[in-house]
């Protein structure tokens, strides 16, 4: 099977002199750098929920397979003519499962009932509803157009018609439609695996232990592995690094044994303090791309032997921002999946603010009853609280705006950043 070729260690060069540069010009020089790098498997159907199609899933057979009755009663040969219809019923009755045997006489009718094929000589079906049925016979009042209550063969999807494109990812009702299609199995791309390490002297593991006054406990690790998991991707845990070259290096190494892709938090500016970046300046592999977003610092891109490294910033909420903006559709496209803007919508805003120009600016907001989207009340990048309060984040221009109640923002729900 053709697998996807390797990135290019130098997809992520900046040109020289590029100073702030604007969300959509990182975007776009993203997706231009980074193509689909994960290889392609086949699995069965029934166990390819969540996967990414690697080529378009294709119909098997006609969805429905032959034309067959949509409602409970009688089935012959249509059309009916307007007025009083009696039909002599003939013996026996077809169902769902059941197929009457025989061919149903001009004139005459079939029990018949929903999901059951139309036996010969029927195309037509009247609901039970509108019969009255006695001494074997029924009678029905016209008209009633030829083929009414009954689905064609292949209305739905003919045979040998694409059902699914590559590209896509399999969700519930797709499962549903394959196997309605006799599609048992599919050539999907294998999930990416997303390494997550979080950096600083001052962080530790987990809450579980104890934390002396000048530690905090990681809160990036958790957030990211689980937003990994439900982008559907293989969350690898590369643990905490302390702020040393030697740390970082290590758990990078693991990291591109183990992942296809690496997400760290912290460290990424060009202080004193940011290991991160000062490792991957020197392996000569990174490129600090200034991006005019706010919350967020520069973001750290970089190769470290041939796997992507994305370097967030430490603080939590920048963190969170800078992965569901840049990082989500960046893995969108590696899994196989495309690139993927989500889907945000115009709502009228329920607070102010005067925004200056320059940076593109993410507020955490939620909706209120009645369609308008507030913010949360303080804009500081530590309040982590504020993540947690809100259910999406409100997506401001890099222009400058002056927001007053009323004045139409773009809402993300959060669940249209995979978030959930
Ligand atoms: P840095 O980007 O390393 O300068 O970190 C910026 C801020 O984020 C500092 O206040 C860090 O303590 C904080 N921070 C960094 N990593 C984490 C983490 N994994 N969990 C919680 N806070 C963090
Ligand atoms: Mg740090």
């Amino acid at each position: 099977m053709i697998q996807p070729p390797p990135l290019r260690n130098d997809c992520f060069a900046m040109p020289q002199g590029v100073d702030w540069m604007p969300v959509d010009t990182a975007l776009a020089r993203l997706r231009e750098a980074l193509h689909t790098i994960t290889p392609v498997e086949t699995v069965p159907t029934l166990q390819a929920a969540g996967r990414v199609l690697a080529v378009g899933a294709m119909a098997q057979r006609a969805n429905p397979p032959m034309p067959n009755a949509a409602v409970d009663g009688y089935g012959f040969a249509g059309p009916a003519s307007e007025g009083p219809n009696v039909m002599h019923l003939v013996a026996g009755r077809a169902a769902a499962g059941q197929p009457f045997e025989g061919t149903v006489p001009a004139g005459q009718a079939v029990r018949i009932l929903t999901g059951a094929i139309l036996p010969p000589g029927v195309d037509t079906v009247v609901l039970e509803e509108d019969c009255a049925i006695e001494a074997g016979q029924i009678a029905f009042n016209g008209p009633l157009r030829k083929g009414a209550n009954a689905r064609k063969d292949g209305e739905d999807v003919p045979a040998g018609e694409q059902a699914l494109p590559a590209g896509h990812r399999l969700r519930a009702p797709d499962i549903a439609l394959l196997c309605a299609l006799g599609v048992a199995e599919v050539q999907v791309h294998r999930p990416l695996r997303v390494g997550v390490l979080s950096t600083g002297d001052e962080i530790i593991g987990a809450p579980s232990q104890p934390a002396l006054p000048h530690q905090i406990w990681d809160a990036n690790r958790p957030m990211l592995l689980e937003l990994v998991r439900s982008m559907r991707c293989i969350p690898v845990d590369l643990g905490h690094a302390r702020d040393e070259r030697t740390a970082i290096a290590a758990a990078l190494d693991a990291g591109a044994r183990e992942a296809d892709v690496i997400l760290t938090s912290g460290g990424a500016s060009a202080g004193d303090e940011d290991h991160v970046s000062a490792l991957l300046r020197d392996a000569g592999a990174l490129s600090a791309w200034r991006i005019a977003i706010k919350p967020g610092r520069p973001l750290a891109m970089a190769m470290w032997q041939g796997v992507p490294v994305f370097g967030l910033p430490g603080n939590p909420v920048a963190a969170l921002v800078c992965a569901l903006v840049f990082a989500r559709p960046a893995f969108s496209l590696m899994a196989g999946a495309g690139w993927r803007t989500p889907q945000g919508f115009t709502v009228p805003a329920a607070f102010e603010k005067n925004k200056k120009p320059g940076r593109r600016e993410f507020l955490r907001a939620r909706l209120r009853a009645d369609g308008s989207a507030e913010v949360f009340p303080s804009e500081g990048s530590g309040r982590i609280s504020g993540l947690a309060w809100a259910e999406g984040l409100v997506e401001l221009p890099d222009e400058a705006v002056q927001i007053r109640p009323g004045t139409p923002v773009r809402y993300i729900p959060y669940a249209a950043f995979d978030l959930v």
